[in-house]
């Protein structure tokens, strides 16, 4: 059994507030997460230890930039997300 045979999988896009380690302006950023929601069913013929595997599964998300670039045009320098927090449960 897969990740994708539990959840089912979207892009989205989440606004968030940064400051840019370079110049320190801050803007908000869009940052791509990939969401990751349980079924509402199991799939079929999962054995008992799959099924109990689909139980304890739990939402998520992951995130998927790594990288934001400055939104000063003065600076546009690229600098890593600021948050250690690269998958959250929802
Ligand atoms: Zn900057």
């Amino acid at each position: 059994m897969q990740e994708r045979d539990i959840f089912d999988e979207r892009q989205e896009t989440k606004t968030a507030n940064f400051s840019c380690p370079n110049c320190r302006e801050r803007s908000d950023y869009d940052v791509r997460w990939v969401t990751r929601r349980k079924k509402k069913r199991p799939p079929g013929n999962l054995n008992p230890h799959e099924r109990a595997q689909f139980e304890k599964s739990r939402d998520y998300m992951v995130r998927v930039d790594d990288m934001l670039m400055c939104k000063n045009m003065r600076c546009r320098k690229r600098f890593e997300i600021p948050s250690s927090q690269s998958v959250v449960f929802i």
